[in-house]
């Protein structure tokens, strides 16, 4: 049998994966940013790394999986205010920033639960590792690679790059880095453009800020991923996960603090998933193409021409090998529905299928059923290619509805493969795929079917002046956290609380 291969994006290249310390492994994942609600883009993060998890774990590893919560700023160093997102949106909702955090949090479980996804095994906030954070840039300061100014620190890449190879993972070379920095702030604080910021002072109007050595302030983002990563997996660990929009800064500045502050390189495999364009265009607040899971699970954003439901969303990104991109389109989508719905009849149908009658084996026949059960593991191996994988459950379904319909019957098979082929059939579109009957409760489309018929007799009740009626619709909707939206264009859309 094949061996588990993954593409290292520090080498590029295909290598044979082998823990550090087996049969135990580390695995680090950066979660998502809990200043608003979770979109189209997490998915593919979580999704892709919930299948590393599955998979190592049916290899037989013990996986310590740890996925980040960021909860504290993610400034960014755009225009010149640091912007603090939790701090910025949770002043628009007129909440604390931790009850902001929270509720999106909860949101974000929630999302993932329906899609099957794996909690991972500690899930750390970088509000919580504060302290963690303070210490490793300490270390950095001592060492000489970081520097104060004005309260605020900054990493010396400068410094860093004579004697390590700054760029490796991005591919980029640091005069370009530098070149392509544009006029930002902190800039006059900074000895050169190509540094970032360990920690931010704070200006008085700054919400989120703590005590740290040098004065009141906040930490940046990569230094967050860097301390907590250490804390729980110490250097190096197996694998360090997250979309390919990380490379860099976020990923390139963790490897520099962390090689420096703990004088080993964070990790030894680095994976990448590839990006999900919409209609084939990035996603962007600017396009309006921004889909949040609630709006897709009940389909209640303009591009989208009906519900998805999670499986169906889950089942859509395994149909692409996890390194390429993803284009999200209706017709894509409801392609996905269809195939997913015939991979679990499939599915249904082996579970009740009874071998009966003695073996009358059809030597072609049986060898192709064991080649393509040997497949599964195979595509699996090969820097888990779950669109292979896929491919080839579909050939199996073929098979199956074959020995039902009896063009084939079932004992040309052997009744050893045919036990092979259930466990196998279920292994990979359950426990490892992840894949399973969507819940009623999770199910967008047919939510949406009843909030139509709602929506429709609360139109006619206005209709003949009957707003008794339609007021009562709206406020019983309220009371389960539904809530109508009256366009201008004179339609109604709905919407989860
Ligand atoms: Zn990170």
């Amino acid at each position: 049998m094949s061996e588990l291969r993954i593409t290292n994006s520090l080498t590029r290249e295909k290598e044979l994966f082998k823990p550090i310390n087996p049969p135990y492994v580390g695995m680090y994942v950066c979660g998502p940013t809990v200043s608003g609600e979770s979109h189209l883009g997490h998915v593919r993060t979580a999704v892709t790394f919930d299948i590393v998890f599955r998979y190592l774990k049916y290899l037989g590893y013990h996986v310590r999986y740890v996925r980040n919560i960021t909860d504290a700023g993610h400034f960014e160093e755009e225009g010149r205010e640091a912007i603090d997102k939790v701090a910025t949106k949770a002043q628009l909702e007129k909440l604390e920033p931790m009850e902001l955090v929270t509720k999106y949090t909860n949101m974000y479980h929630d999302a993932m639960d329906k899609l099957n996804v794996l909690r991972p095994s500690i899930e750390p906030t970088a509000t919580g590792h504060i302290i963690e954070q303070i210490n490793m840039i300490e270390e950095l300061i001592a060492k000489g690679f970081a520097y104060v100014v004005n309260g605020s620190v900054y990493f010396d890449v400068i410094k860093y790059a004579k004697g390590h190879d700054y760029g490796r993972l991005s591919g980029r070379k640091i005069d370009e880095m530098i070149a392509g920095s544009r006029e930002l702030e902190g800039q006059g604080e900074k000895h050169n453009a190509a540094d970032f910021a360990l920690w931010k002072n704070a200006p008085p109007e700054h919400i989120m800020r703590w005590i740290s050595p040098w004065g009141e302030g906040f930490p940046g983002w990569h230094i967050e991923c860097s301390a907590m990563a250490t804390k729980y997996l110490g250097t190096p660990f197996d694998i360090h996960g997250g979309g390919m929009d990380l490379l860099f800064p976020h990923h390139e500045s963790e490897i520099a603090q962390t090689t420096i502050a703990t004088g080993k390189a964070p990790a030894k495999y680095w994976m990448h998933c590839n990006m999900l364009t919409i209609n084939g265009q990035k996603m962007s607040k600017s396009l309006n193409n921004t889909i949040t899971l609630s709006q897709l699970f009940s389909g209640t954003h303009p591009l989208l021409a009906q519900a998805y439901s999670p499986m169906v969303i889950r089942f859509f990104i395994l149909q692409t090998h996890y390194r390429s991109t993803v284009d999200f389109s209706n017709e894509a989508l409801q392609a996905a529905e269809k195939g997913l719905l015939r991979l679990m009849n499939a599915l249904a149908t082996v579970k009740k299928l009874l071998y009966t009658g003695s073996e009358n084996v059809v030597e072609k026949e049986e060898k192709e059923v064991n080649a393509l059960i040997e497949s599964l593991h195979d595509y699996m191996n090969d820097d888990l290619n779950t669109a292979q994988t896929l491919a080839a459950l579909f050939e199996l379904a073929g098979k199956i509805n074959s020995y039902v319909n009896e063009r084939l019957p079932l004992n040309s098979i052997s009744e050893k493969t045919f036990t092979s082929l259930q466990k196998a059939f279920s292994l990979f579109v359950e426990d490892i795929l992840g894949l399973k009957e969507d819940n009623a409760a999770d199910s967008g489309a047919e939510m949406d079917g009843l909030m139509q018929i709602m929506i429709q007799l609360r139109k006619e009740a206005k209709e003949r002046k009957d707003f008794a009626t339609g007021d009562r619709i709206r406020n019983e909707l309220l009371k389960l956290k539904v809530r109508l939206k009256d366009n201008k264009d004179g339609t109604t859309g709905w919407e989860m609380e």
